[in-house]
């Protein structure tokens, strides 16, 4: 066993993306996989493909897990926890903060060391510059096996408290998810008058490129509790999303998104903040619907 070996566990798209990076740097690679045919194109490229996930463990100290969650980590390793002792566990799953520590706890029970990580970058981007993960777990673990964690993106250790790098994972998901579901919405409107997301692509991008300026513009007016109208108020935008709702109803396609988007704004207003900047709305979501 060398510093050059590693195993990969759970090869979906981004756990193959991750061994073949690790191939290409000249890694010892051991793979696993649930479905073992996955592997096929990893051993012709050059990995060695573990016939038991107790294998894969004994192959290499670093073990890199790729699985949809932690219930997929809990079913691959269970059986073979005898050989977790010694190995540093780098869970690049998606699961949150409080699964992730424990996950930590478990592992450590086991005799293994356990960073969470999480990627941001899709399988193309793993291995190419400009991306980076988010670590988190003991700092001398991360430490030593850094210069492998960076053979996959960049890295952003963010500190000891495995739950960490879930947390900034789960932000950064948050707002992925409902920006995408948000030009899909908007893309269907489109559809629906027989545009093609094609031709939406300029505004589109527009749109989205005038948000660094936005974000900037308004953090520090969050992060001290102040949302002046002084550009936007809410009220506005209580109209604006009325409109929006309005013409995906005409057009006759799904309209739960914004129904839910008018609902919030209706809240904030009604609690007080029609004059103030639509960013009040943070006031209302940090707390549960009632
Ligand atoms: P997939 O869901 O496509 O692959 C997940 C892997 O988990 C497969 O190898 C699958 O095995 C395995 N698995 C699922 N359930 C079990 C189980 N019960 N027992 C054993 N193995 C199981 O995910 P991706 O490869 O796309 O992503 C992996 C992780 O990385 C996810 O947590 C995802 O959120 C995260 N991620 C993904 C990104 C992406 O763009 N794809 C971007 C950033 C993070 P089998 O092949 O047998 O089904």
């Amino acid at each position: 066993m060398s510093r050059h070996d590693v195993t990969v566990i759970g090869l979906g798209p981004m756990g193959r993306a991750m061994a073949r990076a690790f191939l290409g740097r000249g890694y010892r690679v051991t793979v696993w996989n649930r479905t073992a045919h996955k592997a096929d194109d990893l051993v012709g490229a050059g990995a060695d493909r573990a016939a038991t996930v107790h294998g894969a463990l004994a192959a290499s100290e670093l073990v890199i897990l790729s699985l949809t969650d932690h219930h997929a980590m809990y079913s691959a390793l269970e059986p073979a926890v005898e050989a977790l002792p010694g190995r540093v566990l780098v869970n690049l799953g998606s699961d949150t903060p409080e699964g992730a520590r424990n996950a930590a706890r478990w592992a450590s029970g086991h005799g293994a060391q356990y960073l969470t990580g999480g990627v941001q970058a899709s399988p193309p981007g793993i291995g190419q510059p400009g991306f980076s993960t988010f670590y988190s777990g003991p700092r001398d673990v991360f430490d030593a096996h850094r210069e492998a964690l960076e053979v996959l993106t960049g890295t952003d250790y963010r500190g000891e408290d495995p739950g960490l790098a879930a947390l900034y994972y789960q932000v950064g998901m948050d707002l992925f998810w409902t920006t995408v579901l948000g030009w899909l919405h908007a893309l269907a409107l489109a559809d629906a008058h027989g545009v093609p997301a094609g031709e939406i692509l300029p505004s589109a991008s527009s749109v989205l490129s005038g948000m660094p300026d936005f974000l900037a513009f308004y953090t520090q007016r969050i992060d001290e509790g102040e949302y002046p109208g002084d550009v936007e108020r809410l009220a506005m935008g209580v109209a604006s999303v009325d409109h929006v709702l309005q013409t995906a109803r005409s057009a006759g396609i799904d309209t739960s998104l914004p129904t839910a988007v008018l609902e919030i704004f209706r809240r904030g207003a009604a609690a007080g903040h029609a004059d103030d900047s639509a960013t009040s709305l943070i006031e209302v979501l940090k707390k549960p619907a009632a």
